[in-house]
């Protein structure tokens, strides 16, 4: 048996016929760059996200890069983030001229540790990024309230998290701007590179939608320096598709991640994710912590079992944040957990019988 990591073409299938149609409606109409299928995708986003606003944009990096930009974070400034993300996260905060200062997550939902924000808080500190991680988010009143204390924005990292929830809340809406990313292999993923801000700041979105634009108020009119990182109109048409489909999904990967967590329960040497009770966790990632994880990888690949690892440098030991001088042992959490993470084939296409042979086998590994 084979069982893919990730399987875009099953689920294509299921919906080849709306999307190829979609796709020949924006070549009949030529609006390829933003125009009115982003626009319609924008809407029906916030929406879903419970927002005012959604501004579609290139990708995640963008969003997450612009809603910065837009807050008006900029050189000198410190944004408090984790290290246990993708790189994205700490190179937007960067690419607005300001430091990422790292904070070690919980070790039970992997997000940032609440507990550890206020001694990280200094007086340039402008803004938190917590990242809702493998899909389930951040322990957001908290850090709202110790935001508001110190009168510090909060970005969503919403990258992983498409329609999870917190308390009722979706992803995205309960910070001043949430930000997602529609990558292909997300749960929400475009057929090419695409993200969004969300944000229920009126000013926000109106300079986050100049900004994508090369900061046009209007045609050659140039309010801000910009830049080009707008949405392109096919990912809009086959992102308003495929949303119709998220909860369906989205329950999919719930039932086979609490599928998973019940097979390998009482597994020796392996620890399943944890949901916290106030959390609608939408499995991105089904990450388990295993011993021998390197051992277990290459085995498990031999049974035609295909994992991944997210991620196996934590940011501050990565060669590109140096700089920093973050040494190893700085935040123990996030680096036990990139020597023990093992991502399963995780998506909604996903068999019984396949998480059943996936579980079975690393049984019989770790007995
Ligand atoms: C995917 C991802 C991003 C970046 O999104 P792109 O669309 O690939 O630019 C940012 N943060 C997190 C946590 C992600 O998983």
């Amino acid at each position: 048996m084979q069982i893919p990591f990730l399987d875009l073409k099953a689920q294509y299938e299921t919906i080849k016929q709306e999307v190829d149609a979609a796709i020949q409606q924006v070549i009949a109409s030529a609006a390829f760059a933003g125009g009115s299928f982003v626009e319609k995708f924008e809407n029906e986003f916030a929406i879903y996200c419970k927002c005012d606003h959604a501004v579609g944009v290139g990708s995640g990096t963008d969003a997450l890069w612009l809603a910065l930009l837009g807050l008006g974070i900029g050189a000198g400034d410190e944004v408090i983030t984790v290290p246990n993300t993708f790189i994205a996260t700490a190179e937007a905060i960067s690419y607005c001229g300001a430091t990422p200062v790292f904070i070690d997550v919980n070790e039970n939902t992997y997000n940032l540790d609440s507990t550890k924000l206020e001694a990280a808080i200094t007086s340039r500190t402008k803004a938190i990024i917590p990242v809702h991680l493998f899909g389930q988010m951040a322990d957001m009143d908290p850090i709202m309230e110790i935001a508001r204390r110190h009168n510090l924005f909060v970005v969503e990292d919403a990258c992983q998290a498409h329609g999870a929830e917190y308390k009722g809340c979706r992803a995205g809406s309960v910070g001043h701007a949430g930000c997602f990313s529609f990558y292909p292999g997300k749960n929400l993923g475009a057929y090419g590179e695409a993200g969004a801000v969300v944000t229920n700041d009126t000013d926000l979105a109106t300079k986050t939608r100049m900004l994508r634009d090369h900061g046009q108020s209007r045609k050659y009119y140039h309010r801000y320096i910009g830049w080009n990182a707008r949405m392109d109109g096919i990912q809009g048409a086959i992102l308003s598709v495929k949303l119709k489909h998220l909860d369906t999904w989205s329950n999919d990967r719930r039932i086979n991640a609490h599928l998973y967590n019940e097979l390998l329960k009482n597994v020796k040497d392996v620890i399943t994710p944890y949901e916290a009770e106030c959390a609608r966790h939408v499995y991105h990632v089904y990450a388990i912590r295993i011993a021998h994880r390197q051992q277990r990888l290459q085995q498990l690949t031999e049974q035609g079992i295909h994992c991944s690892i997210h991620y196996p440098l934590p940011i501050h030991l990565q060669d590109a944040y140096l700089s920093l001088e973050l040494k190893h042992g700085k935040f123990p959490i996030t680096e036990k957990c990139a020597d023990e993470f093992l991502s399963l084939p995780m998506y909604a296409e996903l068999t019984k019988n396949q998480i059943e042979y996936v579980a079975q086998q690393i049984i019989n590994l770790c007995q």
